[in-house]
């Protein structure tokens, strides 16, 4: 979907498999920013990705989470991702971007 450029969320950063574009759904798009969450199909776990497309290239980061599909139904329902938001999570992540640095 972002092409080859987004390699960070290509794999499972716990058991390595490839994600699949059906185990993706995006939570919220604010401009530039996409939030998604991933459901690895082989182990079960799941990530909260946020990727900023920018004019200098793509950045993503990733949060190991337990946000089950049906909260993540409801918070795409009941939100809409601001500029802030984006930016409070993107502070949120960026503590996890070593995690996935071995990713990319
Ligand atoms: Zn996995």
């Amino acid at each position: 979907m972002f092409g080859d450029d987004v390699k960070l969320i290509s794999y499972c950063p716990l058991c390595g498999s490839s994600y699949t574009p059906l185990q993706t759904q995006i939570l919220g798009e604010k401009e530039d920013s996409h939030l998604m969450h991933i459901q690895c199909g082989n182990c079960s776990n799941a990530i909260i990705a946020l990727v900023i497309i920018s004019s200098v290239g793509v950045s993503s980061v990733g949060l190991v989470t337990d946000l089950g599909s049906e909260e993540v139904d409801r918070f795409r329902g009941d939100c809409q991702v601001t500029t802030n938001d984006v930016i409070d999570m993107h502070h949120l992540l960026q503590d996890e971007e070593k995690l996935f640095a071995r990713l990319a």
